[in-house]
């Protein structure tokens, strides 16, 4: 047992906790295979949140049942988001282990003990190991008790659970060790970050402990729940230099009855006044949403509420989909999913060239201005980095600039990115 492959999809937090199992992994002495056909260990991050990742999730398995019947001694781990995991291991019997809702992060212990590494391979926690990257997303809480018709995120991920400040504080200190300027605070509804510890921690809390870590340039997080975003998290984003001004704070409908169908426990006017305060201080704060388009019973008249609403709150950035009926969930049950899929698509449609008119014209206005960046790397020959308020730049540089917060002014720009020259 001596090389692992790791295959990822879904959130940043699958992405997170795939990098901290590498760097684990790494320490007992395995080596990063060139694929899952080469690996002795393979583990996948699944995600099930929408219907089409869930299809590429399987697809992937039936791929790995493939390879493991013709090399049986390679190990099959499944981590994650699962549905019905009796399901999964009546048709994938194949697969080692299925690590279950609030077993996720410790899934590295439960492969220790399945591969018997502790037996075979000495823990290094010095060894050197791969170098994270610029920006990294750092797993604080997980799952959620909230319950949403359409999500399923509380059966795949479970209950809520944080991990403690202290641990976090480590990870962090270590990976900024290594090079790391930004992280990304990561949990399903963040905001409820600490509500489980004894002594209880608030988010803002927390944001404060990291802000005092020499060396790290920037604090995001994600995701965002409307009715839990207090107003010493609105003081935190202001008050602390290093966490940046930018919020992701997901409405999904612009219509306080479909609000109420979704269980969402908040109305439009709740939110409204939250973007207020949001603004109020912080005028430039940059704000991204999502919306679920198509929900059960959602008629025009209620989609035009959301249409109305997205142009009234001007959000920078909105991730749109359509409505998925999701296994075991109340929308799935108990509503019928009828708007049908044209219907559906048309609507995504409408949001998506609203959003790309009101992207337009908030980035144009960046034109000529000096903004600074925290450079993350290079693509297609350009350097890229993010502005405090998360808007992608790309500029031209011969000197290595990955890692330095830099000053750059706009010389153009478009809905999803902007294009700068460095200041001299
Ligand atoms: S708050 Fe978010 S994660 Fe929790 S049930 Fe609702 S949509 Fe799902």
């Amino acid at each position: 047992m001596s090389s692992f492959s790791i295959w990822t999809i879904g959130c940043q937090m699958n992405v997170a906790d795939s990098r901290r199992l590498a760097e684990s992994l790494e320490r007992y002495g395995l080596e990063a295979a060139d694929g899952p056909h080469a690996a002795d260990v393979v583990v996948l991050y699944s995600c099930v949140v929408r219907q089409q990742a869930e299809h590429r999730v399987h697809g992937q398995l039936r791929a790995l049942q493939t390879m493991k019947a013709a090399r049986p001694h390679m190990k099959v781990v499944v981590a994650g988001c699962v549905s019905d995991i009796p399901d999964w291991q009546r048709r994938y019997p194949f697969v080692d282990l299925i690590a279950e809702p609030g077993q996720d992060l410790t899934v590295r212990d439960r492969l220790i003990d399945l591969l018997d590494l502790s037996e075979r391979y000495r823990f290094q926690p010095e060894q050197a190991i791969r170098l994270p990257g610029i920006s990294e997303g750092v797993t604080i809480h997980q799952g959620c008790n909230r319950a949403c018709t359409y999500c399923i995120v509380p059966s795949t991920r479970g209950g809520e659970r944080s991990r403690p400040p202290a641990v976090i504080v480590d990870e962090i200190r270590r990976l900024v060790e290594r090079g790391t300027k930004e992280v990304v605070l990561l949990s399903q509804i963040v905001e409820r970050y600490g509500r489980d510890l004894r002594p209880r921690v608030l988010l803002s809390e927390l944001l404060r402990q990291l802000d005092e870590i020499d060396g790290l340039e920037r604090i995001r997080f994600l995701t965002s729940y409307p009715g839990d975003f207090g107003r010493d998290l609105v003081d935190a984003i202001a008050d602390l230099p290093k966490v940046c001004e930018d919020v992701n704070l997901p409405i999904q409908a612009g219509d306080d009855d479909v609000l109420r169908r979704m269980r969402r426990g908040y109305v439009v006017d709740h939110y409204r006044e939250l973007i207020g305060r949001l603004r109020q201080r912080m005028p430039e704060i940059g704000l991204s949403t999502d919306v679920i388009v198509g929900f059960p019973g959602e008629t025009e008249a209620e989609f035009q509420h959301t249409l109305d609403m997205l142009d009234e709150f001007r959000f920078d950035v909105v991730h749109v989909a359509m409505y998925s009926p999701r296994p075991g969930t109340v929308a799935a049950t108990q509503m019928s999913d009828d708007v049908p899929r044209e219907e559906k698509r048309r609507r995504l449609h409408a949001v998506e060239d609203l959003q790309k008119r009101i992207a337009t014209c908030i980035n144009s206005r960046y034109l000529g201005r000096i903004v600074d960046v925290l450079v993350e790397g290079t693509a297609k020959g350009r350097w890229y980095g993010r502005t405090r308020t998360n808007k992608l730049v790309h500029f031209a540089s011969a000197a290595p600039v990955a890692g330095q917060v830099l000053d750059v002014q706009i010389t153009s720009t478009e809905p999803w990115y902007l294009s700068a020259t460095p200041c001299t």
